[in-house]
């Protein structure tokens, strides 16, 4: 049981965000791995189901470390799709385990297109996110892909590879490439604009919607976005 918090949402459509802890990667610039373990205790399913039949929502969205390592996720987005009625979301996902049906958008992140790139800085093979990938866009669920761009790491040539596999399943998925956010303690640097501009360009080779973001600090990223990560 890793569902630790529930917060709503005021933004359209109003909704729920069901908050996981734990993954089964280890990416050395994991931002999230910078959270302290939840003090709060994990909640029961009984529990997570009572609280979203009570809230005035349209829309779930599951989110949270790898959110599908929580191994009671279909029985919620079995829930809120088919018994509450409102629309479902995965948040983020690293993509591989399959996600589960039931589910009306996601984000997957491809974190790297080189499979030994990919186990030595993950832990873990891409093969799987790939197929999963392709599984899920056939099943006709919306994917918002991302990646994040790592000077040195994942750059163009990376980048390049991973809009190529993702215009091959459909060229109109959109792509969001993050400049990598430094963390103290890791050998990488924040890109320049220059270089994200590039990989924009990059990937537009292969895709009709790519954008990018770029922070100067976890700080920043914080203040801009993440109250929902964790
Ligand atoms: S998949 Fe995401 S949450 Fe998990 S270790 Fe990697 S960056 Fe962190």
């Amino acid at each position: 049981m890793t569902i630790h918090k529930i917060h709503y949402s005021k933004e359209d459509p109003k909704r729920a965000n069901v908050v996981n802890y734990s993954c089964n990667f280890n990416c050395g610039w994991c931002l999230y791995r910078l959270k302290t373990k939840p003090k709060n205790k994990y909640m029961e399913v009984k529990e997570i189901k009572h609280i979203l039949n009570d809230m005035e929502i349209n829309g779930v969205n599951f989110l949270g470390g790898e959110i599908t390592t929580y191994p009671h996720l279909e029985e919620l987005t079995y829930f809120t799709h088919e018994v509450l009625g409102v629309h479902t979301k995965i948040g983020h996902t690293n993509g591989y385990i399959s996600p589960p049906d039931y589910i009306d958008t996601i984000g997957i992140s491809i974190k790297m297109f080189s499979d030994e790139l990919h186990k030595k800085y993950t832990g873990k093979s891409n093969k799987p996110i790939l197929k999963n990938f392709e599984n899920t866009h056939d099943k006709g669920v919306q994917i918002k892909a991302s990646t994040i761009y790592i000077p040195d790491l994942v750059d163009d040539e990376e980048i390049g590879k991973i809009a190529k596999f993702i215009g091959t399943v459909d060229p109109e998925i959109k792509l969001h490439i993050t400049g990598y956010i430094k963390i103290p303690g890791t050998p990488w640097r924040i890109p320049t604009y220059d270089e994200m501009i590039n990989a924009k360009e990059v990937a537009e080779s292969y895709l009709e919607n790519v954008d990018f973001s770029l922070y100067s600090s976890v700080n920043d990223y914080e203040n801009k976005f993440s109250k929902n990560i964790g």
